[in-house]
């Protein structure tokens, strides 16, 4: 027994050792990219105990080789405004890791997208994808455009330009974008006209999140927020809890806000604050979800004007704000980094019993700690808003078979999905000396299926 002991820290010594010096080299080697840095960070940190009990992951160099991606693409998007002037921004595709499927992943349209943005949001789509059991690799890409403001013929010539270039490293069984923030059915629609264009045939899986008359799957518009309000659920319902008669904070107010707070009141919650990039509003009674929607799923308009409409709400400005409203449930929902220690602190005093991130890597490292330490129920992004791709599959899995399943079956594939996906998380959690915390749980499940393909697959 003391022998085992002794062993058992030897090898937990030598996985700390291996993980800080294929840190150290991924960090060197990515100085200023700071979000991809706390991405990899996080993921290394909760494989210790992985690469303790099973050391041909170090031996196979899996952590180095993991964090570099298969290819990078960086292109040029020239187009031009309605007032005639040619404008230049930069687009982005990451390939990161082809090992389970071909790269699957989002376009983000957003001023803060650069290198750094794009690679954190591909390495965790690595692990993501992997966890909803669909054979999906990761990629991700974008552009630095702004679409705020922009006119429809403006979204469009950008879009164009942006695939003119981008459609080279695409295809079905190759690359297989999808939205993100700033990206929805009308981008993708105009990303799907131009590659059939160029290239002359109907690829109908080269794109997911089309619109429901050319090849878009029942469910995937409400996938993402549907499948977190679904995680959740499946979380709190272990602790004897769930979202009826809870009160709910959902930051955000795009296309994953809206659909968790449908889902959400659904349930038979009371959600009562939501945001945009401005400011958040707080609505005591309930939000009124149809007049969110209007607002920003069909408009073009600020969240504060929710206000004009329903007099008793109250609107603030700033988004940090929004979690000093009590709640039951948060679901951040909104973009990376957007609660940080205090903010979390904040929410534990006022009692908040679980957390979902709704958005990819919302909370700090440290606020997550924060909660898992409080042992306040943690839903992490990689596995609670893992619904969004997992129904992209779906779509992909339509598409090649050329049928169209009901939305009846869609949703019940991603309840499914989700409740697999928080089983397997609590599982390896557990495995590996970790019960309770599914930041790891969720790491190491996703981790070890791409790991062990990768071996198999040799060093390519
Ligand atoms: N952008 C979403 C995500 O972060 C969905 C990606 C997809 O459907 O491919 O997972």
């Amino acid at each position: 027994m003391q022998i085992l002991e002794r062993v058992e820290e030897t090898d937990i010594q030598s996985a700390r050792d291996y993980v800080t010096k294929a840190y150290e080299t991924v960090r060197k080697r990515n100085r200023h990219e700071s979000e991809f840095l706390q991405a990899v960070k996080e993921i290394f940190d909760s494989l210790v105990p992985v690469l303790a009990r099973h050391p041909k992951y170090i031996e196979h160099r899996i952590l180095e080789r993991i964090a570099e991606p298969e290819r990078m693409i960086v292109f040029k998007v020239p187009w031009v405004d309605d007032q005639g002037n040619v404008q230049v921004n930069r687009g982005f595709r990451v390939q990161f890791n082809s090992a389970i499927g071909p790269y699957k992943g989002g376009i983000r349209f957003h001023p803060s997208v650069n290198a750094s943005i794009i690679k954190f949001l591909g390495f965790e789509q690595i692990f993501k994808n992997s966890l909803t059991g669909q054979p999906i690799g990761g990629g991700k890409g974008g552009a630095d455009f702004d679409p705020k403001g922009k006119s429809d013929r403006e979204i469009m010539s950008f879009t164009q330009s942006f695939m003119n270039e981008l459609c080279k490293y695409m295809g079905p069984d190759t690359d297989i974008p999808a939205g993100d923030i700033g990206v929805g059915a009308r981008e993708i629609g105009y990303m799907f006209g131009q590659y059939k264009k160029i290239r002359g045939r109907y690829d109908a899986g080269v794109l997911t999140g089309k619109g429901l008359e050319y090849g878009g799957s029942f469910t995937r518009k409400e996938a993402t927020g549907y499948g977190l309000v679904y995680f959740v659920e499946e979380m709190m319902k272990d602790q004897g809890l769930s979202f009826k008669g809870s009160t709910v904070v959902v930051s955000g107010s795009g296309n994953v806000a809206l659909y968790a707070m449908e889902k959400a009141a659904q349930f038979g919650a009371k959600v009562v604050a939501c945001s945009d990039s401005d400011g958040y509003i707080y609505d005591k009674n309930g939000i009124h979800l149809d007049t969110v929607k209007r607002l920003k799923e069909f408009g073009n308009k600020r969240i504060s004007e929710y206000v004009d409409e329903h007099p008793e709400a109250r609107y603030f400005t700033g988004c940090l704000g929004i979690w000093s409203v009590p709640c039951d449930i948060a679901l951040p929902c909104a973009t990376q980094n957007e609660m940080d220690e205090k903010a979390a602190q904040v929410l534990i005093e006022n009692g908040v019993k679980a957390i979902g991130e709704g958005a990819n890597m919302p909370c700090s490292q440290e606020a997550a700690r924060q909660f898992l330490d409080s042992g306040i129920l943690f839903g992490p992004a990689k596995a609670a808003n893992a619904g969004g791709v997992a129904v992209s599959a779906l779509e992909m899995a339509q598409n090649s078979t050329r049928l169209r399943w009901t939305a009846e079956e869609t949703d019940a594939r991603l309840r499914g999905i989700m409740t697999d996906i928080y089983r397997k998380s609590v599982k390896a959690a557990s495995e590996y000396g970790r019960a309770g915390y599914l930041t790891d749980g969720c790491n190491i499940a996703g981790f070890m299926k791409v790991a062990d393909a990768m071996i198999a697959q040799g060093v390519v």
